[in-house]
């Protein structure tokens, strides 16, 4: 068995105490790195914090466009920086980018904290991973325009076409795909013909509230699932998918592949 990385989770909403249990097994499923994704200031601050306490968390800060409660103003942009600079544990913006559901934050809004946290993930030199929902086209052009390629990133939790896809890989971004592989058909088919080379995984995983039991909760431990599924779909072996995938989330946040096999202290 390879190490696999989950590319995206929101652990910083789940019970601290719960930490070392939810990264254990995560080990034992041979999950050996997973980022933590700031979605407010604060939510971000607890990811870097958390990422600090815990060897085999990284973290990512920014402003998720559900949360925003305004432009992103000198004041978030520095705190954000603050937050990131200098610290080898924070390794992408995220998360960032454009939600047009009819409830979210205005898309006027949207789009200047987007591009505002473009900006700084260029600045800092690090990969923005990336919420697009109903708003492909306009989250591609702005990517473009910003020239978010210089630093590139993850469309985050995939659930698009394959001509969305080729576009987002001709940005020099990756896929990364989620639970939906599981049962979404048109998606299993556009998994089949993506590159490997282009594609990471994750869990999203994020407290489940409603759930009967604990238990069901997403958790980075499920992520051989959907490891497991991309291999059948893509007629490889389950290894492949494992070392393929781990290879292309560490090259993109230009992590060695020690991080993975220095000794887990939690
Ligand atoms: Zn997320």
């Amino acid at each position: 068995m390879s190490p696999l990385v989950d590319s995206h989770t929101h652990l910083d909403h789940f019970p601290p105490g719960e930490m070392p249990e939810v990264l254990s097994r995560a080990a034992a499923a041979g999950v050996s790195l997973v980022i933590a994704a700031g979605t407010t200031l604060d939510s971000s601050r607890a990811c870097v914090r958390l990422a600090g306490r815990h060897r085999p968390l990284y973290a990512g800060v920014g402003l998720h466009p559900t949360e925003l409660q305004g432009p992103v103003d000198d004041y978030a942009y520095d705190a954000l920086k603050e937050l990131a600079q200098g610290n080898p544990k924070v390794v992408c913006v995220s998360e960032i980018g454009l939600d047009f559901l009819p409830t979210s934050p205005d898309r006027a809004t949207q789009t200047q904290a987007f591009r505002r946290q473009i900006a700084l993930g260029l600045e800092l030199g690090k990969p923005l991973i990336v919420h697009s929902r109903e708003a492909h086209p306009v989250t591609l052009r702005t990517l473009r325009e910003e020239g978010a390629g210089e630093v590139g990133g993850v469309m985050h939790y995939f659930q698009g076409d394959e001509e969305t896809a080729a576009k987002a890989i001709d940005l020099g971004f990756l896929i990364s795909l989620a639970k939906p592989l599981l049962r979404l058909p048109e998606l299993q088919e556009v998994a089949r013909k993506l590159p490997l080379e282009r594609i990471v995984l994750e869990t999203d995983a994020a407290p489940q509230p409603w759930k009967k039991y604990r238990r069901n909760w997403t958790e980075p431990h499920h992520l051989p699932q959907i490891a497991g599924k991309l291999a059948e779909l893509k007629g490889v072996t389950v290894e492949e998918v494992e070392r393929q995938t781990t290879a292309n989330i560490l090259g993109l946040l230009k992590l060695d592949r020690r991080v993975l096999e220095e000794p887990a202290s939690n």
